[in-house]
């Protein structure tokens, strides 16, 4: 048995130890960082959620930033922010974790699926123009693996049509458009702080907005609703009294996430650095490769690489994706897909939607596959993934 032969084929693996795709890097400055919250008076809705938030709103340069539990109650804040209710129609892209359909759900609005642009697997903005509709209410864009979507154009519609324009940035804290920083760029963004995404909190999420109704609206839905601003009580006799005007919930970060969140967004353009340079490693390594196309970049664009995505030429390979999957998988290589269509999903299908909705976010998904990538691998393991795409990639190669 050769050094060639594949691990699914008996073969010895790449690697003796499994490669996660993505994970956190936590170090003893983490550590003591949430250490001293569980000695301090507050656990939760204590100092370390302002200072969080104002660090991330510096960074990306906006007015506001609201913490939430998670990204996903985050991107349903948006929702409730931007007035989603009953029938209104949301376009957003299918080629996303169901986070960011669901989130139009939860408000009763209803999900549009615009197709995403072949080249770039971002939403396109042709097809949001045409989904476009009188019941249109927001426009739900995604920067998919860090690349920035068209913001000009994708604003321009939205402006055209009096929406807002509500950024799904969980793959994109750090990345830029057209020298400017994403967080910056849409009516509301949302970033994410789950383990896997550039700086964790454990779980985690934020808006940023420039809007101070939007602002007022985020920090009200994620308390259930209440207010205790006097000014805005309808009844304001009594001391203690506080209203709840709206139905909220309780999507409130811990302090202990904050001080957590806050310690890693020291690390930012650090780890942005490690995934460029990891990025741009595996772009050397497989441009002479026919068989993967690369992740296309738009001009002026700096994405922040939370996903390496390669797309392979079936074509002139004698294997389908699974069994590529399946062969990484088996030299130890954690490789994964992202995303199976929303609407694939059974709860999207009970709903009405049908196979043949997006054909280009359908096509890619047959072919799509995330290698690892995160700031805490070392050379070696990158090494170990482009030895092992190119170990499997040449067995399967269609021979000329
Ligand atoms: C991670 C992610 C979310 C959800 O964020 P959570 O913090 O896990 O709730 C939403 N959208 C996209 C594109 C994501 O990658």
């Amino acid at each position: 048995m050769s050094e060639h032969t594949l691990a699914i084929h008996g073969g010895k693996p790449v690697r003796e130890r499994y490669l996660p795709y993505g994970t956190q890097w936590i170090d003893s400055t983490d550590i003591q960082a949430v250490l001293n919250v569980l000695k301090s008076d507050y656990l939760t809705t204590g100092p370390m959620i302002e200072l969080f938030e104002q660090k991330i709103a510096d960074y990306v340069g906006a007015k506001y930033a609201v913490a939430f539990s998670s990204g996903t109650a985050a991107l349903h804040g948006a929702c409730f922010a931007a007035g989603i209710q009953e029938n209104d129609q949301v376009i957003t892209t299918p080629l996303t974790f169901a986070a960011t359909a669901n989130s139009i759900l939860y408000q009763g609005g209803n999900v549009i699926f615009a197709d995403v642009d072949p080249n770039t697997y971002n939403i396109s903005p042709k097809e949001i123009e045409a989904h476009i509709t009188e019941k249109t209410k927001a426009i739900i864009t995604v920067d998919f693996t860090g690349q920035p979507v068209d913001y000009d154009r994708i604003r321009a519609i939205a402006a055209k049509h009096s929406i807002p324009l509500i950024s799904d940035a969980a793959h994109a804290l750090g990345a830029t458009y057209h020298k400017q920083q994403v967080g910056s760029l849409a009516d509301m963004t949302m970033f994410s702080f789950h383990p896997v995404k550039h700086i964790t909190a454990g779980e985690g999420g934020m808006i940023t907005t420039d809007n101070p109704n939007y602002y007022q609206k985020l920090r009200e839905f994620r308390n259930h609703g209440i207010i205790r601003d006097e000014q805005r009580l309808a009844v304001s006799d009594q001391p203690w009294y506080y209203e709840m005007q709206s139905l909220g919930y309780n999507y409130r970060m811990t302090d202990l996430q904050a001080a957590l969140g806050l310690n890693q967004a020291n690390k930012i353009e650090s780890f942005l650095a490690i995934r460029r340079a990891i990025a741009e490693k595996y772009n050397e390594a497989f441009r002479e490769f026919d068989q993967i196309t690369l992740p296309y970049q738009l001009s002026d664009t700096n994405s922040s690489w939370h996903l390496y995505v390669i797309k392979l030429q079936l074509d002139i390979l004698k294997a389908t994706r699974t069994e590529i999957f399946q062969a990484l998988q088996k030299e130890n290589i954690g490789v994964n897909v992202h995303y199976i269509p929303v609407y694939f999903h059974p709860y999207y299908q009970q709903l009405g939607y049908h196979k043949g909705l997006c054909p280009h976010a359908e096509t890619l998904y047959q072919a799509m596959i995330t290698l690892p990538l995160f700031p805490k691998m070392t050379e070696a393991e990158v090494d170990d993934v482009i030895a092992a795409v190119k170990k499997v990639l040449s067995h399967y190669e269609v021979s000329s």
